[in-house]
């Protein structure tokens, strides 16, 4: 089966005047039909920069500067806005981290649906408003009311209504839970995988919090220094993370299921991507750093079911080349 979507060597720059920033560095991603994609890393990795990449939604400085994004056969890269407009909502939606930005604050909730279907030559019916905030959980009375009088939790459910007006395809989220407290986090991403469940659609879901998403998603990509540094199916990478790098990011929240235990996290910041380090971008925070890393850049490598950018998995790497079980 063809996947929905097909991002090869996907490439973004921000202009800076001097020398442009790689802020995106040849990625690929394939997400099937009902997929549910996890891309985490921390701040400034390149996720979010990523996922505006494929929803066509860059600005400047920032562009495309190679690569393509095939959305059901057709690249949107090489697609005009007018063309683009009518796949947005339609086809693929984009919920962003916050609502309150996204939305219109003089508008009310039920106009700012009207708008997006007027928007589109497709008919939708006249109780699908309803309907959606129905299926996040809303009283659709809440069609009535402004942005600013709805909860934090609310406003996003009300942003993954409007995402659902056209039941599209696909549904791209940058960190939609990430402002609201634990206990509504948790239950907003409980009703996003029943809703994907139930309607079938693919999500693509950046996030900082590589264990909140590890219970939702299908498949795992990790980003550092705007490279994937590891992919694979969610339970691969959980159970036996090949990059430290992601050993580092699940020992940096708090397990959901099992007992509390001490947060380690990473040491140092992720690095500037104006003067990325040489050899593996990660090795000079890296606890299990050789010779190698400061001088060869690795590729990505399968290491099983699963795909490292870690010279420990290079073919005819001497180093122990055991996915990393304790990074101390
Ligand atoms: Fe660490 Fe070296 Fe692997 Fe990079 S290549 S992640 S520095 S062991
Ligand atoms: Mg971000």
């Amino acid at each position: 089966q063809q996947p929905i979507l097909e991002v090869r060597d996907l490439t973004v720059e921000y202009d800076t005047g001097s020398s442009p920033v790689v802020a995106v560095d040849s990625v690929d991603l394939d997400v099937h039909a009902g997929e549910f994609v996890g891309v985490v890393g921390e701040s400034g990795c390149g996720k979010s920069t990523l996922l505006f990449a494929i929803a066509q939604l860059l600005s400047p400085p920032a562009a495309i500067t190679g690569g393509s994004v095939h959305f059901q056969g057709q690249d949107l890269v090489a697609m005009n806005e007018k063309k683009l407009a009518a796949l947005r909502w339609r086809d693929y939606s984009v919920v962003m981290q916050s609502a309150m930005n996204a939305l219109n604050p003089v508008k009310s909730i039920g106009s700012q649906f009207r708008d997006a279907i007027m928007s589109h030559d497709e008919r939708v019916d006249d109780d699908r408003p309803a309907e959606v905030m129905r299926m996040v959980g809303i009283d659709p009375i809440h069609l009535r009311s402004y942005p600013h009088q709805l909860s934090g939790g609310m406003r996003q459910r009300a942003m993954i209504a409007m995402a659902l007006l056209f039941t599209p395809d696909m549904i791209i989220m940058d960190e939609p839970t990430s402002a609201l407290d634990v206990v509504a986090q948790r239950s907003l991403m409980v009703q996003i995988k029943e809703l994907q469940q139930q309607l079938g659609f693919a999500v693509v879901f950046v996030t900082h919090d590589m264990s909140l998403v590890s219970h939702f998603s299908d498949q795992l990509m990790v980003m550092y220094a705007g490279q994937v540094v590891e992919f694979g199916a969610t339970r691969a990478v959980f159970d036996h993370p090949a990059h430290p790098y992601s050993k580092g990011l699940l020992d940096a929240f708090p397990s959901i299921r099992g007992p509390k235990q001490p947060l380690t996290g990473i040491p140092g910041t992720p690095p500037n991507l104006a003067h990325p380090p040489s050899g593996c971008r990660f090795h000079p925070r890296c606890p299990v750093a050789f010779e190698d890393c400061p001088k060869i850049e690795p590729e990505l490598y399968q290491v099983g079911p699963i795909q490292a950018r870690c010279l420990l998995h290079a073919p005819g790497q001497t180093q122990p080349a055991e996915p990393v079980q304790e990074v101390t």
